[in-house]
């Protein structure tokens, strides 16, 4: 599919990450108005909630669009889903009878401030990259046992917090928790000594369900994707992951993009999963290409210093599709709601530019990177601004998801103090 020309002008640009081909939903302000559902086109913002009251766009009876969260929206299912991207490609598609009346609704991305696009009821993060699976397991376990015995049938998942998920450009504190260095017999309490990103990709229920779902019903319920970053505290997590899994260590923060990019905008760029190892049981058995080919970047910029590209990646190299995930998450007879977030695990590809985490990058530690000002890293310090990106490249367009910004700032003195 070619570029679709649209007559704000900004979206027509090859490299522009909001094309009409895109249409991402988010949420946004400006100075002193309450928080709408917002459509991105090129540099500007398509108000909802305005689009909605002046009629230009229905889509249900009841206003959906005047609320800081596309859930409600989500809920009324994929017809309503299909319908909306229909007609915004004929209100902002070039020569549209609906210009005159939709321009006055459009406000400046750069007077917009971006907000959570949705209510995130649960979120779940799975280990579903194979490149990844392996560095850390050889780190952990020796590379002759680096893959777990199920990792190659089933994708392995843990229930996280909901109530840390944060959009992009939210500041992320250092945390504290109990650290265990080798030297020493127990543990104290410290702020965390290595902190780090994963790059991943979330994938958010559009539609709930009750109970098992196939790998198809998962594809359909699924609205959208988003980047995310699921900040990690890799020496509380060595203490105490052991045996039920990350527990604090995953739950300072995990930053999203602030625009979904619909399955629909994606749909051109769909991509089949790896060849199988073991052939997968029948309920998690691909049923047609689940993955995108996403272009994947990761850069980390020192205190007030220039931003050096750290990792280089995609997301069909993940292992399981989100589809795949979903599907085993219901398995046992889980109920997922509209607005569950579900993070695909770190994506790393096959050599070392490939790593979308720091303790893959410095290998523990082991082999600090060297950034572009001269300073090294092996883990995140204070100040330190790491940005995801995405873009899957069509033909004279590209499909961006928006930064993913994350700055760490210093641990608390004393986080007890009150
Ligand atoms: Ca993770």
């Amino acid at each position: 599919m070619p570029l679709m020309k649209s007559w704000v002008a900004s979206a027509n640009d090859a490299n522009h990450p909001f094309p009409l081909n895109n249409l991402p939903y988010g949420v946004f302000s400006t100075d002193g108005t309450e928080e709408r559902c917002g459509v991105a086109i090129g540099d500007m913002i398509l108000d909802m909630a305005a689009a909605e009251e002046t009629g230009l766009i229905t889509i249900s009876e009841i206003a959906v669009f005047d609320a800081p969260y596309w859930n409600e929206f989500m809920d009324l299912g994929s017809d309503a889903w299909a319908e909306l991207r229909a007609r915004l490609i004929e209100v902002l598609k070039e020569g549209s009878a609906d210009q005159a009346k939709a321009e006055p609704l459009l406000v400046a991305m750069a007077d917009a401030e971006m907000h959570m696009p949705l209510v995130v009821p649960e979120y779940t993060d799975f280990y579903a990259g194979r490149h990844h699976a392996t560095n850390v397991g050889t780190m952990f376990r020796g590379a002759e046992n680096a893959l777990p015995p199920n990792w190659l049938h089933i994708p392995i998942g843990y229930n996280g917090r909901a109530s840390s998920v944060i959009v992009s450009g939210t500041d992320v504190r250092r945390p504290w928790g109990q650290l265990k260095s080798p030297d020493h017999d127990i543990p104290a309490f410290l702020p965390c000594r290595r902190f780090d990103i994963e790059l991943e990709m979330g994938a958010i229920v559009g539609t709930s369900s009750d109970g098992p779902i196939t790998v198809q019903e998962a594809d359909d319920n699924i609205f959208g994707y988003v980047l995310l970053n699921d900040w990690s505290a890799r020496d509380i997590q060595a203490w105490e992951y052991q045996p039920l899994g990350p527990f604090q260590a995953k739950a300072t923060a995990t930053s999203i993009s602030p625009w979904i990019v619909t399955k629909d905008a994606l749909e051109p760029f769909r991509t089949d999963t790896p060849e199988r190892e073991f052939e997968l049981l029948d309920h998690i058995k691909d049923c047609g290409p689940m993955l995108y080919d996403i272009d994947l970047e990761v850069t980390m910029a020192p205190d007030g210093k220039d931003a050096t590209t750290i990792a280089r990646t995609n997301y069909n190299e993940m292992y399981y599709s989100a589809a795949q995930q979903l599907a085993h998450h219901t398995t046992a007879g889980s109920p997922m709601n509209v607005g569950d977030l579900l993070g695909s695990g770190t994506i790393s590809g096959p050599e070392k530019e490939n790593r979308g985490s720091l303790l893959e990058l410095s290998w523990g530690g082991k082999e600090p990177m060297t950034l572009e000002t001269g300073e090294t890293r092996s883990f995140i310090e204070d100040g330190d601004t790491l940005i995801l990106k995405g873009n899957a490249k069509g033909d004279g367009y590209t499909i961006g998801f928006g930064d993913c910004v994350g700055t760490v700032i210093a641990a608390l003195d004393d986080p007890y103090k009150r």
